[in-house]
C-alpha cells in the first residue's frame, strides 16, 4: 500500500543517518509545553540507535525569519528528548558547514546528535539546492519522519533528498498507511464528522470523504454555508459567501453517491463570541438577526451520537463550536466522548485544533489514531501532493 522504501529496507549500521523529524512543538517558558510530536518520534529514533546507525537530528520549530533567533532554539527539544530516550543527546549550534561536520564526525555508532532549528537558515524555506547539499553532507543516506512538515517543500524535508538516498520513517509511513487505508478500504458504517470554522479550508477533504463514507456529519462554522446553500437564514454566523454555491454542488454529489451528509437541527447561539456570553439554544430555521450559531445543540448531539455509536470507522476533524470557550464547548465535548466510547470502531482523529480539543477533555486515549500532522494530513485526504513523500525512494 505504501509505496516507498522505509528505514527498515536499507542496512543503517555504521550509516550517518539524516533523518528529519517534526520537533515543531509548544514552549512555554523555556521548557517543552507538550512533548507529543517527539514521542512519535521515537520509534524511528530507537529503531535506528538499536540497528547501530549515526543519527542526526534536524527539525524546524516555530517561524524564525531564516536567521537564529534564541527563543526558537532547539535546545530546550533536545533537553526533553534526552529524558524521553533516556541517553545522550549531543547538540550542534550550527546547522550546516565546518563544526556541523566535525561535530558528525566525532559521532561513534548508535549515537544520536541533534542540529539547531533548520529554519536559522534562509536556504531551509527556499528550499536552496546549495543549503540542501550541505545538509546532505551531513549523512551517508536521508530519512524523513516529518510527517507534519510532508506538505512543505522545504530543503530538509525534500530538497535533501536530491543528493542522498531518502526512505520514510516509521512515523511518516504509519501516518500514511492508516489514512490512504482509511480512504480506500474502511470498515462500514464509515462516518465523518467534519466541522471548524471554514468550509474552504476543508473543501477538498469533503469532497473526498463524500466518495468513500457512509455518513458525513458536519459541524462547526462551515455548517452555516451548507445551510445558506439550502436556503436557510443564519443570523450573524460565519457564512462564506464565495462557497454557497459550491457547498449546493456538494449537498447534491452526496445525494448522487448515496452519502447521507448530515447537517446540524439545532444550535447553541449568542450576540457575542466571549467567555460570559448569554446563550440560547434554537432550532436552525430560527437563528434571529445579529446573533450568531457558536456551538451545534443538544439535539444535533443527540442525532451525531446515534451515528456514532454504530460505526465501524470514525474520522474526526474539526471542532463543532467554539470550543475553545466553555459555553460554546459542549458539541465538541459531547462527539469527542462519543468517538471514543465506541470501541468496537477505528477511530481517526486529525487537524491541529481537533487534536486540541482531544486533549482538552482527556481523551487522547480513547481513540486508535492521532494524526500528528493538521496541515499534512488534509492534505494527503484531499489526494494534494506531500513534497516530502514523493521525493523518497520507490519501493
Ligand atoms: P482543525 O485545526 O482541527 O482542522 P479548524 O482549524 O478547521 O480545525 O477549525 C477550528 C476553529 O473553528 C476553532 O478555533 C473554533 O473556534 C472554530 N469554530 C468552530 N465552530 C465555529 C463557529 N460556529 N463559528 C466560528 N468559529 C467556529
Ligand atoms: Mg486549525
Amino acid at each position: 500500500m505504501f509505496a516507498k522504501k522505509t528505514v527498515k529496507d536499507v542496512d543503517v549500521r555504521g550509516k550517518r543517518v539524516l533523518v528529519r523529524v517534526d520537533f515543531n512543538v509548544p514552549l512555554a517558558e523555556g521548557a517543552v509545553a507538550d512533548d507529543t510530536r517527539i514521542r512519535a518520534a521515537l520509534p524511528t529514533i530507537r529503531y535506528l540507535i538499536d540497528h547501530h546507525a549515526r543519527v542526526v537530528l534536524m527539525s524546524h520549530l516555530g517561524r524564525p525569519s531564516g536567521a537564529p533567533d534564541p527563543q526558537y532554539s532547539l535546545k530546550p527539544v533536545r533537553r526533553s528528548l534526552q529524558r524521553l530516550i533516556g541517553r545522550n543527546v549531543a547538540f550542534s549550534p550550527e546547522i550546516v558547514g565546518e563544526e556541523a561536520e566535525e561535530a558528525v564526525s566525532r559521532m561513534i555508532d548508535g549515537e544520536i546528535l541533534m542540529l539547531e532549528n533548520v529554519r536559522f537558515d534562509p536556504g531551509e524555506k527556499s528550499n536552496d539546492p546549495e543549503f540542501a547539499k550541505r545538509l546532505a553532507a551531513l549523512g551517508d543516506i536521508y530519512v524523513n519522519d516529518a510527517f507534519g512538515a510532508a506538505h512543505r517543500a522545504h530543503a530538509s524535508t525534500a530538497g535533501v533528498a536530491a543528493y542522498l538516498p531518502a526512505y520514510a520513517g516509521m512515523l511518516l509511513a504509519r501516518e500514511i498507511e492508516t489514512l490512504t487505508g482509511m480512504l480506500s478500504d474502511p470498515d462500514r458504517p464509515f462516518v465523518a464528522i467534519l466541522g471548524g470554522s471554514k468550509v474552504s479550508d476543508k473543501f477538498g477533504v469533503i469532497d473526498k470523504l463524500i466518495d468513500c463514507c457512509d455518513v458525513l456529519l458536519i459541524g462547526g462554522g462551515m455548517a452555516f454555508t451548507f445551510l445558506v446553500a439550502k436556503g436557510l437564514e443564519v443570523g450573524d454566523s460565519i457564512v462564506e459567501t464565495d462557497w454557497v454555491e459550491p457547498a449546493k454542488k456538494m449537498l447534491e454529489k452526496a445525494r448522487d453517491k448515496g452519502a447521507d451528509l448530515i447537517l446540524p437541527t439545532d444550535f447553541v447561539i449568542a450576540s457575542e463570541m466571549t467567555e460570559d456570553a448569554e446563550t440560547r439554544v434554537v432550532g436552525r430555521q430560527e437563528i434571529p438577526k445579529r446573533m450568531m450559531g457558536l456551538d451545534i445543540g443538544p439535539s444535533t448531539v443527540e442525532l451525531y451520537k446515534g451515528e456514532i455509536a454504530s460505526a465501524k470507522t470514525i474520522f474526526w476533524n474539526g471542532p463543532m463550536g467554539v470550543f475553545e470557550m466553555t459555553p460554546f464547548e459542549t458539541g465538541t465535548k459531547e462527539v469527542a466522548v462519543a468517538v471514543g466510547r465506541n470501541n468496537r470502531a477505528v477511530s481517526l482523529v486529525g487537524g491541529g485544533d481537533s487534536v486540541a480539543a482531544l486533549k482538552k477533555f482527556n481523551l487522547e486515549e480513547r481513540v486508535t489514531f492521532v494524526s500528528t500532522g493538521g496541515g499534512a494530513s488534509m492534505k494527503l485526504l484531499e489526494g494534494a501532493a506531500l513534497p516530502g513523500v514523493d521525493a523518497l525512494l520507490d519501493k
